[in-house]
C-alpha cells in the first residue's frame, strides 16, 4: 500500500554518504510513530560517492524507501522539485539529509497540520556549528528578501517544512527554471503557520553549499520575488544626473564670477570610474534577469533522471 502513501517525506541528498544511513534510521523512526503509511522519497542529486547504493540497499529491505537519482547534479531546489513531482502523499515534508533539521520535529508539524494547517514551516531560532559567516550571510540575505519583495517570505526559514497536497499540486504547476521553493511556497499562499526549532549540527561530512551555490541561491530568490533591483538603476541615474546638473551650475558660475578655472583632472577620472562602474552594475542586474528569462523560454527540462527505485507513482511533470 506504500504506493499510496498518506505522508511523503523528500529528502534531497549529494554525497551524503557518511550520514544517510543514520538520517533514514532516525526519519523511519519517526514516520513508524506517526502510525499513518509513509515514503521516505530520497532524490540523489547526481551524487557520486555511495550513498545511492545505500538507499538501494535499503530500499530492498524496506518497501517505504524510494529512489530518484539525477544524471548530474542539478542542484538542491531542483532535488526538492522532483521530490514533490514524485511525492504521492496527502502531506509532503521537505528535510536536508544531514540531520541539521531534526526528523523529530516532523511529529509537531503534523499535529499542526491535522488542526488544519496547509504549510508547516521550521523557523530557525539558533543555529549551531555554523560559522559566523554564514550565520551572519543568511541571516542579511533573508533581511534583504523579506524587505525587497511583496511576498511574505518568512525569515530565518529554510526548506524544511510540511505542505499539504494541494500546496504541492500547486507547486507542480509552476514548473520554474530556477525555483526558489521556499519562496515559492509561501507565495501559494493557504494557511501557514511557523514553529520554531534550533538547528543542529550537520551530523558528518562537509557542507555541500559552498560560496557559489549559496549566492546563486539568494539571487534565485531575490530576482524570482523582486523587481527592485531593475529599479534600482532608475533611481541611481535620477540621483546622478541631478547631481551632476548641480556641480555644472556651480562649474558655470565659477567660471563667470570668478577668476579660476576649475582643475580637475583626477577628481574626473574618479567620476569616470565610478560612474562607468554604476553603469557596469546595473547592465549586470540587467543581465542577472535577462539570463533567467532566457532559462524559461528555452524550456529544457527541469531534471533528468537517471534511476528510480520502488517507484511506481508517474510524476505530475514527466517531460515539459
Ligand atoms: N544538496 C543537494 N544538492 C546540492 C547541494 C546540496 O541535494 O547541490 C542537499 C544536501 O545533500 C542536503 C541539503 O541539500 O541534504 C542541504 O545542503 P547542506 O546541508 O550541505 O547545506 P547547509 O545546511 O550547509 O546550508
Ligand atoms: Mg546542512
Amino acid at each position: 500500500m506504500n504506493n499510496q502513501a498518506r505522508i511523503s517525506v523528500i529528502i534531497p541528498m549529494y554525497n551524503e554518504e557518511a550520514v544517510i544511513a543514520e538520517t533514514y534510521r532516525r526519519l523511519s523512526d519517526v514516520m513508524r510513530r506517526t502510525g499513518e503509511s509513509y515514503e521516505l522519497l530520497f532524490v540523489n542529486d547526481g551524487g557520486t560517492d555511495r550513498s545511492p547504493d545505500i538507499i538501494r540497499e535499503l530500499s530492498r529491505r524496506d518497501e517505504s524507501v524510494k529512489l530518484i537519482g539525477f544524471s548530474r547534479n542539478f542542484g538542491h531546489q531542483i532535488a526538492v522539485t522532483a521530490g514533490m513531482d514524485h511525492a504521492s502523499g496527502d502531506a509532503v515534508v521537505i528535510i536536508d539529509a544531514d540531520l541539521q533539521d531534526p526528523p523529530e520535529l516532523i511529529l509537531d508539524m503534523l499535529d499542526k497540520w491535522q488542526e488544519g494547517y496547509e504549510v508547516v514551516y521550521a523557523k530557525r531560532s539558533k543555529r549551531k556549528g555554523e560559522s559566523l559567516f554564514k550565520k551572519w550571510s543568511a541571516s542579511l540575505f533573508y533581511r534583504v528578501l523579506h524587505a525587497s519583495t511583496e511576498v511574505p517570505i518568512p525569515v530565518d526559514t529554510g526548506d524544511f517544512r510540511l505542505i499539504d497536497r494541494k500546496v504541492c499540486d500547486e507547486m507542480n504547476r509552476l514548473g520554474e527554471r530556477n525555483p526558489f521553493v521556499r519562496g515559492l511556497v509561501s507565495w501559494t499562499g493557504f494557511r501557514q503557520v511557523a514553529i520554531e526549532y534550533e538547528r543542529d549540527e550537520r551530523l558528518a561530512g562537509e557542507t555541500k553549499y559552498p560560496l557559489k551555490k549559496m549566492i546563486k541561491l539568494s539571487l534565485d530568490g531575490i530576482t524570482s520575488f523582486s523587481h527592485k533591483p531593475l529599479k534600482l538603476a532608475g533611481y541611481a541615474g535620477a540621483f546622478m544626473s541631478a547631481a551632476g546638473f548641480v556641480y555644472m551650475l556651480y562649474v558655470i558660475a565659477m567660471a563667470l564670477f570668478t577668476d579660476s578655472t576649475m582643475r580637475g583632472w583626477a577628481s574626473t577620472i574618479c567620476l569616470m570610474l565610478i560612474f562607468n562602474g554604476v553603469t557596469l552594475i546595473m547592465l549586470g542586474v540587467i543581465g542577472e534577469y535577462i539570463g533567467r528569462i532566457y532559462d524559461e523560454v528555452k524550456g529544457r527540462p527541469l531534471y533528468i533522471v537517471r534511476e528510480t527505485h520502488n517507484m511506481q507513482r508517474t510524476p505530475s511533470r514527466e517531460a515539459d
